[in-house]
């Protein structure tokens, strides 16, 4: 086996793996290098298995659902260690799809530590790659604050192999990771606390959406407790007391940590080939990924732009067109109006500009906004809701930014985004004859 190659990937995650591919494809030498698990956070302990237990959750609210429309569905039981296990199963069979897709696009694997000697000498584990260019796709890690007692915490990659799902859990952070797994336990049947140690949790998501989503989840009977943050945590018998900054004491089987994520950056580069970081500790790069280091690129979570799956995949396959395609990019990836969703319970899905962002860049907007009952709840009591906002620039009509909290949101928003991104005017919104009965033809309908 050689150990020469043209471009040499640490990290076999989202953006690993894409580079790595595509620059194949485009006829590089590549190897990648990777420690832990092919498919990186997203795969393993990310996005994937997350999603899968947020479907899992959503089963006892169906059930109750049934019941409206003259179902029995008395007496079921949830097992976790089947839900786990299949989940497992699952994560284990694309592992070995990412596998195939790097043998199979001529990528030469190496299994263990990546680090970067020198410009152009990666080692793995001691074995000595040499390289033209050195690819940094090696993601972040949770970041846990330092407080007394912290090592009583778990973190979100704990929570995919939960030998037994607690009673009692508290969720501390108020980002996707947490409000997610807020509703998530909350869904599997924990009696869940999310601590947050703001105002109001989900900060930089449209204002209105955030209080929707908060009276939701308050309705569902999550214990919402915002500005607190933890003092110190205590261990005795199994059970984690949390003293809080306004003195209370409060106790739960299991704590969650989930505030943020930081660049992984462990034994990485030799004193003399680190390139110069950022906030955060994040790898500085140039609009083309290079870093401060000659032949040295970065992408995906470790660059601290975009932490998200599809962004880390465009700017692998930008960087491989970049590097090694023969029809070069027409200019840098464009990083505005990109789609994002919160599988929270209820959802949220967002594409351009918040309210508050509008008002503070452009000033004269137009807003539009409707609350609503899905018509699958109208059968029952429960005051399950839908919230949808636009965000119109009130010179030029185009949609500056579209907000949902429901179901189907992230689904709904995904379609509407490619309106967004060409330009959408409201009265282009206007002119589309909406599909009745749905949730999304609200969007078309608002005036
Ligand atoms: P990663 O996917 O983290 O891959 C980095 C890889 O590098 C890892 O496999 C790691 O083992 C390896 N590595 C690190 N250091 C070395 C080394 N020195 N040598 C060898 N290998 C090394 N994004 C979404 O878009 N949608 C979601 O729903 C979503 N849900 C998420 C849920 C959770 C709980 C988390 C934690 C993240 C979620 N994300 C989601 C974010 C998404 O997972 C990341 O943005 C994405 O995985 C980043 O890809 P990456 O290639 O930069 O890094
Ligand atoms: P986020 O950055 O989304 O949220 C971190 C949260 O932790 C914020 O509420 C922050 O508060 C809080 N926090 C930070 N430091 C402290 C501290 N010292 N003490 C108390 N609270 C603190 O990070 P996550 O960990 O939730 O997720 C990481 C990234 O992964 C996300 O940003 C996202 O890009 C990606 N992701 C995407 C998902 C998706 O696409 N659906 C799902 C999950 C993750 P404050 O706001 O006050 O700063």
């Amino acid at each position: 086996m050689t150990n020469e190659f043209d471009l040499v990937v640490i990290g076999a995650g989202s953006g690993g793996v894409r580079a790595a591919r595509m620059a194949a494809g485009h006829g590089a030498r590549v190897a990648i290098v990777e420690k832990r698990f092919f498919g990186g956070t997203c795969v393993n302990v990310g996005c994937v298995p997350k999603k899968l237990f947020s479907y899992g959750a959503h089963f006892p609210d169906e059930f109750a659902l049934a019941e409206d429309y003259g179902y029995s569905i008395a007496g079921w039981k949830f097992d976790w260690a089947t839900l786990r296990e299949n989940k497992t199963r699952e994560i284990a069979r694309l592992n070995g799809i990412y596998r195939r897709i790097l043998d199979q696009a001529g990528v030469t694997i190496f299994e263990g530590h990546g680090r970067v000697e020198a410009p152009g000498q990666v080692s793995v584990d001691g074995n000595i790659l040499t390289t033209d260019k050195i690819l940094l796709a090696v993601g972040g890690k949770p970041f846990v604050p330092s407080f007394p007692g912290n090592e009583h915490v778990k973190i979100s990659d704990d929570l995919f192999y939960l030998e037994e799902l607690p009673k009692q859990v508290a969720v501390v952070g108020g980002g996707y990771i947490a409000t997610e797994f807020a509703g998530i336990l909350h869904g599997l049947g924990c009696e869940v606390t999310q601590i947050y140690r703001g105002d109001l949790f989900l900060r930089g998501f449209d204002g209105d959406i955030r209080e929707f989503v908060a009276e939701q989840m308050a309705e569902q009977g999550i214990n919402l407790r915002f500005n607190t943050d933890v003092d110190r945590i205590e261990e005795s018998e199994g059970r984690k007391r949390v003293f809080t900054n306004s003195g209370e004491q409060l106790e739960f089987d299991d704590v969650f940590y989930a505030t943020g994520r930081i660049p992984y950056l462990d034994n990485l580069f030799s004193a003399d080939a680190t390139p110069s970081l950022g906030k955060n500790g994040a790898i500085q790069v140039d609009e083309h990924y290079q870093t401060s280091i000659d032949g040295v690129y970065a992408l995906g979570d470790v660059i601290d732009r975009l932490q998200l799956t599809p962004v880390a995949l465009a700017e692998g396959m930008w960087l491989a067109a970049h590097l090694f395609g023969k029809a070069k990019p027409s200019g840098p990836l464009d990083y505005r109006n990109i789609a994002t969703a919160v599988f929270s319970h209820p959802n949220i899905g967002t594409v351009g500009m918040t309210q508050e962002e509008a008002l503070a860049t452009i000033g004269a907007i137009r807003v539009f906004k409707s609350s609503f009952r899905p018509m699958r709840y109208t059968l029952g009591d429960r005051q399950v809701r839908s919230m949808i906002k636009l965000i119109v620039d009130d010179s030029t009509d185009k949609v500056l930014g579209l907000h949902i909290a429901g179901e189907d949101a992230a689904e709904i928003t995904q379609g509407f985004a490619v309106a967004i991104k060409m330009g959408a005017t409201k009265a282009d919104f206007d002119a589309t004859v909406g599909i009745h009965p749905t949730a999304a033809e609200e969007l078309v309908t608002m005036r």
